[in-house]
């Protein structure tokens, strides 16, 4: 197996403070001149599309606030070799540049979302902001960038009361809502909000009966299910109660630069020192050859990497 997808962090910054993702604590953030240039990752994306990758997708932090993120995309794009370029957001200024993100040439969208109702968003991510995600999530529809997954992760004792609302609304908005497994990912073992997904699935199928499975994506890490009689698609990304490592076939560069095999792995390989000193095709290709060489080793056991939250990593 190689990996073809490549997890692309352009910053570390948010405009929300989910408290499970950037905590307080963790709030120190990279300057700006600490990130990859425009240049720097163009360059790289086309070596790395001559190793092998196809599908970018571009992440964060939040990936909006990139000064210039369209032009950037605009570049990307017009990368030949690139067959996929969707974007993960939380959605907050999806309103504002959905319809310049479809022109640019992003293939479509995924919107982070963890409670539907104001006094719960508000309680996750410390903002006030639900109204301009449901009309973010409204605009991009409309622009097109379609399908649009609702990615929702599932938090014990926080959320887990809103599982069949975010059914209705993906019935009622004709999204796809995929529930994801909290991770421990910052070394912390916080495994108070851990909810199964197999706990989800139950609370759905007692009120819409059997889910019928659909055959896996070629390199999905969700398993997909269908409500019967329906259109409704749903999503469950599991990462501790259904491990997807055999499946996984993504890489993650960082904003800085940093080459990561795998989301748990503590092990980062610079690029962009390589990229200064006018790294080609080989050079990449070993660094990219030895990313895939521990990603074949699979995943570490936890504790994972001290305090690496996923806002810096690029979840
Ligand atoms: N700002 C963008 C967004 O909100 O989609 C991209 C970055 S955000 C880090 C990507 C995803 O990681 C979000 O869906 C967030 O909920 C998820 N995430 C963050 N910490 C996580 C954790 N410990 N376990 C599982 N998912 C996590």
């Amino acid at each position: 197996m190689k990996a073809n997808y490549l997890r692309l962090s352009v910053t570390d910054h948010c405009n929300l403070s989910c408290f499970y993702c950037r905590p307080f604590e963790a709030m120190r953030h990279l300057k700006r001149e600490e990130f990859l240039s425009f240049e720097e990752i163009s360059h790289l994306v086309r070596l790395a599309v001559d190793w092998g990758i196809r599908k970018v997708r571009i992440t964060g932090g939040e990936p909006l606030l990139r000064n210039n993120i369209v032009e950037l995309i605009e570049m990307l794009s017009g990368i030949e070799g690139i067959r996929d370029l969707p974007i993960t957001t939380n959605g907050v200024k999806l309103e504002e540049f959905a319809p310049l993100l479809k022109k640019a040439g992003v293939s479509r969208v995924n919107v982070s979302l963890d409670s539907l109702n104001r006094k719960g968003f508000t309680r996750i991510t410390g903002q006030d902001n639900l109204g301009q995600v449901l009309r973010g999530i409204k605009v991009a529809k409309k622009a097109g960038l379609e399908p649009i997954k609702i990615n929702v992760v599932v938090l014990k004792g926080i959320n887990e009361g809103e599982i069949l609302d975010f059914i209705n609304f993906a019935l009622e908005n004709n999204l796809i809502i995929r529930f994801i497994e909290y991770m421990p990912t910052n070394g912390l073992e916080q495994n108070d909000w851990y909810f199964s997904n197999f706990r989800v699935k139950e609370i759905i199928e007692r009120k819409w009966g059997s889910l019928e499975p659909i055959p896996f994506f070629a390199g999905s890490v969700a398993r997909y299910c269908k409500i019967d009689d329906t259109k409704a698609v749903l999503g469950f990304i599991s990462p501790i109660s259904q491990p997807f490592c055999h499946q996984c076939n993504r890489l993650r560069l960082t904003a800085t630069g940093k080459l990561k095999p795998c989301l748990a792995s503590n092990l980062e390989i610079d690029i962009r020192k390589p990229l200064g000193e006018k790294a080609g095709k080989h050079e990449i290709k070993i660094l990219f050859d030895l990313a895939m060489k521990e990603k074949l080793k699979g995943r570490p056991e936890p504790p994972y990497q001290r305090n690496k939250y996923m806002f810096q990593i690029g979840g």
